[in-house]
């Protein structure tokens, strides 16, 4: 009860059983990513019927986010799998011919990314550990000089974080990916190395053409050109994932945390939900302790009001992800109350988008130091909107659609509560009751109606 932020978990091997998901989701996973870089198709459609089906034997709401794999590129094989040393100074070939790669060249299996690559752009590969500057370009050709120097082999990924790539936004693979997704309903879609606006807009309009069920749009940031134009980008999306991965190739590292409190500022001026991830809990992957820097991590999201922290390899591949979550839930439980508590924050002095309307919802639910703000909620619009100041007082969302339960998952501080008969008789009382507040004064939120009551 006691928890704003919200917990995404990255959903792999290690914990797509029906047991391990249900002690997860119990242990307070909010919403569920299921990253199609890895299965696709009828693998990941099984996942999602057992996590629709845990959800509603739990009656715990549960978002689903679909991650699509997006234009990560990678080179091509070396004649053996051996490691080839790159040294400082020496020239390097990526070229389009398919035999197997030796010390000197290497095919780019998509070579229309040549197109886009400029004289001096950086290529960085395999996790920025190498990387180079590029001496010229041809359209099956680009020659290189490494100006860090480490070990490359088979299927590197590689990043160009000084070029603006010209492909689509959406690959072949992710069309096929999202067009068998969208027959599932998920959620939401998660749309890898986003760099402008209008990749967002393709993405909609592909999915608007295919089906009328409301599917929202998270903007993966992890570009250096996605941070430029985050608040262009962030208007247009629904939601917002600082994917710290790639991020942190392809900026210099020590720039994340600034890059992070900015996208997180911008969003809340734009009310659109974000997360937090990435190795935030990594060392737990092979241990059943965070580090102290890993608890902090998590901590310092809570503070800056982030909508969701995620979990990657830490619940895919780790050793015990039902302890990761419970980690990564205490941490934020007793964090958010200490930023509850004490409460001057930056985000708190922003600019945010609130209406004459919200405003007397939020200052009604302060006046009266309300245990809670009860919404009915047919759509997710009317909690959103109460939600733009991140209040610090709980809002019960009644929901008697699924998929806005599901929309409101994400949202700091939002407690979506699926139910007909709550809804219906616009039972504001039990709904308080059933999130766990049984006494005090409540705002209740119908339409446009706000009154306010005491709980008996
Ligand atoms: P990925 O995204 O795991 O799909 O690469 C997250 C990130 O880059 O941080
Ligand atoms: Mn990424």
């Amino acid at each position: 009860m006691n928890r704003f932020t919200k917990i995404t978990a990255s959903i792999g091997p290690k914990c797509e059983d029906r047991e391990t998901l249900t002690r997860m989701i119990q242990a307070g996973v909010n919403m569920c990513r299921l990253n199609f870089s890895h299965d696709t198709g009828d693998v990941q459609g099984k996942k999602i019927d057992l996590i629709r089906d845990v959800s509603e034997q739990l009656h715990t709401p549960v978002a689903i986010v679909i991650d699509l794999q997006g234009p990560k590129h990678r080179i091509g094989n070396f004649a053996t799998e051996d490691k080839y040393p790159l040294t400082v100074g020496q020239k390097f070939t990526f070229d389009t011919d398919p035999t197997p790669g030796d010390g000197t060249r290497v095919q780019l299996p998509d070579a229309d990314v040549m197109k886009s690559l400029n004289i001096g752009d950086r290529i960085l590969l395999n996790d920025g550990k190498i990387e180079m500057t590029v001496d010229s370009v041809s359209p099956d050709k680009i020659v290189a000089t490494v100006v860090r120097g480490n070990e490359i082999w088979s299927r590197r990924g590689f990043n160009l974080p000084d070029t603006e790539i010209s492909t689509s936004v959406l690959t072949d693979k992710d069309r096929a990916d999202l067009e068998y997704a969208i027959t599932k309903k998920p959620d939401w879609v998660a749309v890898s190395f986003v760099q402008r606006p209008e990749d967002i807009a393709e993405v909609r309009d592909f999915i608007t053409a295919r089906t009328s069920h409301p599917i929202k749009i998270i903007a993966k940031i992890e570009r250096p050109n996605a941070v430029e134009r985050i608040s262009e980008i962030a208007a247009v999306a629904d939601g917002i994932m600082i994917a710290r991965g790639d991020l942190a190739v392809e900026v210099p590292f020590e720039q994340v945390p600034a890059i992070s409190r900015h996208i997180i500022r911008e969003c809340r001026k734009l009310n659109k939900p974000v997360i937090m991830a990435t190795q935030m809990l990594g060392t737990m992957v092979n241990s059943e302790f965070p580090t102290r820097a890993e608890i902090t991590d998590v901590a310092n999201a809570a503070y800056l009001r982030a909508d969701s922290t995620m979990t990657s390899e830490e619940t895919t591949i780790g050793i015990n992800p039902v302890n990761v979550i419970e980690t990564m839930s205490k941490i934020l439980s007793y964090s958010d109350c200490d930023a509850i508590a004490n409460p001057y924050d930056w985000s708190r002095v922003e600019n945010v988008p609130e209406n004459d309307w919200s405003r007397s919802v939020a200052s009604m639910a302060y006046l009266n130091r309300a245990a809670a703000i009860v919404v009915f909620a047919r759509n997710a619009d009317i909690a959103t909107q109460i939600s733009c100041r991140k209040p610090d007082i709980p809002i019960v969302a009644v929901c008697n659609e699924h998929v806005v339960a599901n929309h409101l998952c994400l949202l700091r501080g939002v407690f979506p509560i699926y139910s007909d008969e709550l809804f219906a008789q616009r039972d504001a009382f039990n709904a308080a009751r059933k999130f766990g507040v049984n006494d005090g004064k409540i705002v209740i939120v119908d339409a446009d109606k706000i009154s306010l009551r005491t709980l008996d």
